[in-house]
């Protein structure tokens, strides 16, 4: 069945799909947001239209992500790249912290961590090809540790945790590519980071969730814009925040809410996961899947075929049917199907069609 717009089945890892009504939205509200004879994009970010659309758009996600009062809430620049400095730099200053890699993000992190410290690597999921993960309950965290760090969703290897864990060690952690996908405990997380790009809006805009406790122990004497404390005392108005981004991140967690909140787009997530994964389970091995059962990802399916010859011939045979960015990350290898919120199910259905027909040939 066609697409609106005769859009294609997009699977791109991020920037990637966005809800059609959002972009509908955005699109009439263009030129002249609400009557203010001008689009968002070109507002002040100062001004009381403006200001709306911020405060409604954190209310909003308060609500969605059930993120309690003792949380703040920034809209900051950078990706979660910055994020991996400027953890680091607030909360490690020399000291230790544990980070939990399991796969090529959190491998990033750590670089970044062990310019300000010791970014101990307590687990690492390389001899198994970044294929699993590890309960952070069965760890030994370092005495003294500052943090211990994690990513939620591995968006190149596709292992995800399904769980928030539960740890005695402030927990920090990267959620960039499996936020808003399922319902979350904010309670466990010290600090949550996340670019938006995947699943709450255009790249450009990073939420932090961070609780003011540990937001506490940012020491005085930081570089204003990577000082959180600063961003939060000036609700991430420290300098222009990114407003068009936050706009529409504001039109998509309006979206998610009307739509069944969390606990409806991960019932959809899994439904579409579950299409992919089956597809693979059922080829007789032909298709491999990379993460182990525990840690199938719902965000990014990985997998495998025989040879690279017949993945570019998969690909091809993909592409001639409207589906696009399946090609994996060369370190995989094989194909990743990312299938964000917004990626309708549909497009899985059609994939999982292929996969059929490319196998029996
Ligand atoms: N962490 C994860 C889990 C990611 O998927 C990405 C981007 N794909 C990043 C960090 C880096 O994000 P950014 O490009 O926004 O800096």
């Amino acid at each position: 069945m066609a697409q609106p717009y005769n859009r294609i089945y997009n699977f791109s890892a991020g920037p990637s799909t966005l809800p059609v009504p959002v972009l509908e939205q955005a699109r009439d509200e263009m030129l002249n947001f609400g009557g203010t004879g001008m689009g968002v994009m070109e507002m002040s970010h100062r001004s009381k239209a403006y200001e709306q659309i911020i405060k409604s758009a954190e209310a909003d996600l308060r609500t969605l992500l059930s993120i309690p009062d003792n949380y703040k809430v920034l809209f900051l620049q950078g990706g979660a790249s910055m994020q991996f400095s400027m953890v680091p730099m607030a909360f490690l200053r020399g000291g230790t912290a544990d980070y939990v890699v399991t796969g090529a993000w959190g491998k990033k992190a750590v670089e970044a961590g062990n310019l300000e410290g010791n970014a101990n690597v307590l687990w690492d999921g390389k001899s198994g090809a970044y294929s699993d993960i590890v309960e952070l309950e069965s760890l030994r965290f370092s005495q003294r540790a500052k943090y211990v760090h994690f990513t939620t969703n591995e968006t190149i290897q596709g292992v995800e945790y399904h769980q928030d864990p539960s740890v005695s060690v402030p927990l920090v952690c990267d959620m960039s590519s499996d936020i808003c996908s399922r319902p979350v405990d904010i309670l466990k997380y010290d600090l949550i980071y996340a670019g938006a790009q995947k699943n709450m809006g255009p790249a450009g805009l990073t939420l932090v969730i961070v609780k003011d406790e540990f937001l506490d122990k940012v020491p005085d004497g930081m570089h204003p814009m990577f000082d959180y404390r600063l961003q939060a005392e000036n609700e991430s108005m420290y300098n222009t925040p990114p407003t068009f981004g936050i706009y529409i991140c504001g039109l998509v967690t309006k979206y998610l809410l009307n739509t069944g909140g969390l606990e409806g787009a991960l019932k959809r997530n899994r439904e579409k996961a579950q299409v992919i994964y089956d597809a693979i389970d059922n080829s007789n091995g032909f298709f491999k899947p990379h993460a182990v059962q525990r840690a199938r990802s719902l965000m990014n399916v990985t997998f495998t075929l025989p040879d690279e010859e017949k993945t570019k011939e998969f690909i091809k045979l993909t592409e001639s049917k409207g589906l696009d960015g399946l090609k994996g990350h060369r370190s995989v290898g094989g194909c990743r199907a990312s299938i964000y919120n917004a990626f309708p199910i549909e497009g899985c259905e059609v994939l999982a069609e292929t996969m059929r027909e490319f196998a029996a040939r």
